[in-house]
């Protein structure tokens, strides 16, 4: 097992006019045993952050250690790392067995037997001990993603590194295989780098997450931390489903008033000092519908969802959306009314988009 130590990792590709920087400033610990989820939208540097702990990049600047002893310069195969990709990487032509066993024909002076029992061992703890003859267009997809996770496993490496892992699954294959993978996660106890574009699979896997954008670390925290201590707008947009209401609000006093009749009175005007104007976020589940609000709106769609409604309407020129009881079911076209607690707002700078509350 291990500490991964990411200190000011830098990744550019490409140089001159056509130079990107996938990844910058990144500095994170990811601690021994700990499963943490990389996030963030296409293009942020999931994958090449994943790929330079893998050793699969040269990195620009910055280093990366594994319990104190620095990798930065080890290639891919000196550290001890095992990789799970998106598309499995299997070898059609051999057997499940041969797939799973592949690593220690490898790298190991084990004979076929002493393999073949090892194997066996992994394709228990995976539930797939009957596939071991199969070759793998022979299994469904969640078979093949178990048969690369065995793969993996059977190496017994320091830290695993996932890339996507799941998505060619079905929502409810994935939604098991999230589960099995935590748990057996947390059974071995090693240090896992995941990477997902999910924020739903973040929140439901990662120990703590860590959240990219434009190739910078956001915020690294809990699920619950991410979604009620968001660092910036960026974070508080980008983690919930569905996504934070946001929009801009006048300050005067203790008063914010802001798009289609919006006003509201603070109790607490420490944030909105010296402020004439301010980003207010409300989260869809902390708007109650009311009979005389803050938050006037028009009702556009109601989306029923069995056990909650999901209310979209417009305040003004914004679009809202709340989560309401299902029993609660406006006509399209009402004329509906939101209240919120002080303590579920959020506020941001309007400039640096950091959170203020
Ligand atoms: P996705 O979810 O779409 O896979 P990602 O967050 O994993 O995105 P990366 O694949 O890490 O993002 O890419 C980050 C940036 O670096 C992108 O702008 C991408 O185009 C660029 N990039 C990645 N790999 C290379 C490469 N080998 N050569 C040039 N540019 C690259």
């Amino acid at each position: 097992m291990a500490t991964i130590e990411i200190t000011q990792l830098r990744k550019e590709f490409g140089d001159g006019d056509e130079q990107i920087v996938a990844v910058e400033d990144v500095d994170l610990t990811i601690e021994d045993g700990e499963f943490m989820v990389f996030v963030g939208p296409s293009g942020c540097g999931k994958t090449t952050t994943l790929r330079c702990i893998a050793g699969l990049e040269d990195i620009t600047d910055g280093t990366i250690e594994f319990d104190d002893d620095d990798v930065t310069d080890q290639r891919a195969r000196e550290r001890d790392v095992a990789m799970v990709f998106q598309n499995y990487a299997l070898y059609p032509h051999m057997s499940v067995r041969k797939n799973i066993g592949f690593p220690l024909r490898l790298s190991t002076k084990q004979s076929t037997d002493e393999i073949n029992e090892e194997v066996k061992d992994v394709a228990e703890m995976l539930g797939i001990e009957e596939l071991l003859g199969d070759k793998p267009k022979e299994l469904s997809g969640g078979q093949q993603q178990r048969v690369a996770l065995g793969r993996a496993i059977i190496r017994d490496p320091e830290v695993f590194l996932m890339d996507e892992p799941l998505s060619n699954l079905d929502a409810k294959l994935r939604s098991k295989m999230r589960t099995e993978l935590q748990e057996l996660q947390k059974d071995l106890g090693v240090t896992t780098a995941y990477v997902t574009h999910d924020q739903t699979e973040a929140m439901a896997m990662g120990d703590r997450i860590a959240i990219l954008n434009n190739g910078r670390l956001q915020q690294v925290g809990t699920a619950n931390e991410v979604y009620r201590e968001p660092t910036n707008e960026f974070v508080a947009g980008f983690i919930g489903s569905p996504s934070i209401n946001l929009f801009t609000a006048e300050v005067d006093g203790a008063t914010l008033t802001g798009p289609g009749g919006f006003r509201y009175e603070l109790d607490d005007t420490s944030p909105v000092a010296d402020r004439d104007e301010v980003r207010v976020g409300i989260r869809p589940e902390d708007m109650q519908l009311v009979e005389d609000g803050s938050v006037p709106s028009v009702v556009t769609v109601v989306e029923n969802m069995g056990n909650e409604n999901f209310l979209y309407s417009e305040m003004g020129e914004i679009n809202l959306t709340t989560r309401v009881d299902s029993k609660m079911n406006p006509r399209e076209g009402a004329d509906v009314e939101f209240h919120f607690d002080e303590e579920d707002l959020y506020l941001f700078d309007l400039r640096t988009e950091q959170a203020i509350k």
